[in-house]
């Protein structure tokens, strides 16, 4: 499998030769080398964007489908070694993978048809004489930069909405995990014409904030976290470039004294610690009710003390690794910032001793409201549960974050769960479930968890301009 940057429908590494180490999480040693790039590499991507986008955006809505169709084709007939890179890369148990995996070539097939169910919603005479209708076009070069916790999905949900709406693309995966976006860039070469789709490897402060600030690219489209979007959006701002932001979250899950309390835990040791707890809409925020308070937190302590932990490859493992040493600190440090403020640590609590980036899954009792762990996101096995009084206390709390993600209300009062649909600042509400997602439906933010969504119909318009055409006829 190449190791180089893909550009213009060829394989090159960096100009300045240099080259960053890919990490294996779950021993921490080197799985690989890959370039790592600078603005002159972004340079060449851009210009190879560009000169692909005027063939590419001329193409029939049908022609741009049977293209991305046959990409979805390409990744199912692939899953396999795509699964394979994303449990080395990522440290993901081999027990959990296929859930992404068939998402991600589900999203591709809800893409390609998208490209056929663009529409301006208005045509006729507006005005004597003259007939206007409405295009949806294509906005030139994206900078799609993806995140490290879903590698191959999340670069599915910038690169399939920007394709069907006729962009052309530079990808820039995360430096931690590049092998997925090159091994896709490998079996869509015979595929997707030259300049279509480009990766670029490297950093986020060199090849990511090269992108950013390129003349050439007309829409920057990241997810991230909350602090790089803000340096993104304040870069875009100097030549007004479109900018689409998928960032963190803090996901509550508010649980009145009426829920079915074994529904919530088995939700929760399941979703709360799938991919080791490095899951945006994670629900990892937890606000019980008074009475169920004290059998919920018994309940949720065994049941995640249970969680199998250990070697992604193991079909056993429930639980795998956290991504980077740097990802450890982070989550232990919140963990242990929690503990000392008061908070009680009911089971986990502590990172493993030996090789690999591992943490116990944690459930973290009693942080006041305005602390760290309830108020940040740790991106780790770490579910936090606060007791609530009433439902008004209850949605200030939920709502009491700068993240607006997503949300799930778990009540069996039908009344109770709209008014809390209604009231929760967040793009995403579940009721009595937490997690699925579906590739018609968006996924996005409110608050500081970004705009524009992805999946859907409105990431595919997302990614275009409407254009007002007025044709005089009298
Ligand atoms: P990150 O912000 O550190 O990195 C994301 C990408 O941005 C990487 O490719 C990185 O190289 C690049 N980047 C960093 N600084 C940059 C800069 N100055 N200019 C341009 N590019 C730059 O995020 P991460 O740690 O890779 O991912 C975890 C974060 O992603 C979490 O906050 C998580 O909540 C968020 N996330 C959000 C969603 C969503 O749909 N909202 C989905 C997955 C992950």
């Amino acid at each position: 499998m190449p190791r180089e940057n893909y550009i213009g429908g060829s394989w090159r590494p960096a100009k300045s030769g240099r080259t960053d180490e890919v990490l294996e999480p779950a021993t921490g040693a080197v799985l690989a080398e890959v370039p790592s790039s600078g603005a002159e590499d972004v340079d060449d991507a851009v210009a190879a964007a560009a000169a692909a986008f005027g063939e590419w955006s001329a193409k029939t809505p049908r022609e741009r489908f049977e293209v991305l169709s046959k990409v979805a084709d390409a990744v199912e007939a692939d899953l396999a070694t795509l699964a394979d890179l994303e449990i080395r890369n990522v440290g993901k148990p081999r027990s959990i993978i296929d859930f992404e995996m068939d998402l991600t070539v589900d999203n591709w097939r809800f893409f390609a048809a998208g490209a056929r169910f663009l529409e301006g919603r208005a045509a006729g005479e507006y005005l004597e004489g003259h007939t206007s209708f409405l295009r949806r076009d294509p906005l030139g070069v994206v900078a799609s930069i993806a995140p490290w916790n879903y590698p191959l999905n999340m670069a599915t949900w910038k690169l399939g909405p920007a394709l069907a709406a006729g962009n052309t693309v530079v990808l820039k995966p995360s430096e931690l995990t590049p092998l997925s976006a090159l091994r896709l860039a490998e079996i869509t070469q015979d595929i997707l014409p030259p300049g279509v789709l480009n990766v670029v490897c490297g950093r986020g402060e060199t090849a990511g904030a090269s992108l950013v600030a390129h003349p050439g690219v007309a829409m920057v489209s990241l997810t991230g976290d909350v602090a790089t979007g803000k340096v993104i959006a304040k870069t875009a701002a100097d030549s007004l470039k479109r900018v689409h932001l998928e960032l963190g979250g803090k996901a509550p899950v508010i649980v009145f004294d009426d829920a079915d309390l074994e529904a919530v835990v088995s939700t929760l040791t399941e979703a709360g610690f799938y991919n080791s707890g490095q899951d945006c809409t994670a629900p990892c925020r937890v606000l019980a009710g008074p009475r169920l308070f004290d059998d919920f937190v018994a309940s949720l302590t065994d049941s995640v003390s249970r969680i199998r932990t250990g070697d992604p490859l193991d079909e056993e493992t429930a639980m795998g690794p956290v991504v980077s040493a740097d990802q450890l600190a982070r989550v232990a440090g919140m963990v242990d910032r929690a503990r000392e403020a008061g908070a009680e640590v009911t089971t986990g609590g502590h990172a493993r001793e030996g090789a690999g980036f591992f943490y116990e899954p944690s459930v973290v009792v009693n942080p006041a409201q305005d602390s760290e762990i309830v108020q940040r996101e740790v991106f780790g096995p770490v579910v936090s549960v606060q007791r609530f009084d009433d439902e008004d206390q209850a949605l200030a709390w939920a709502n009491g974050v700068d993240y607006g993600l997503a949300a799930s209300v778990w009540t069996r009062d039908v009344g109770r769960a709209m008014r809390m649909a209604r009231s929760l600042q967040f793009g995403t509400v579940w009721v009595n479930d937490h997690i699925p997602i579906v590739s018609e439906l968006p996924h996005g933010g409110f608050k500081q968890s970004g705009y524009g969504k992805d999946m859907s119909i409105y990431a595919i318009e997302h990614y275009t301009e409407i254009k007002h055409v007025m044709v005089k006829f009298s």
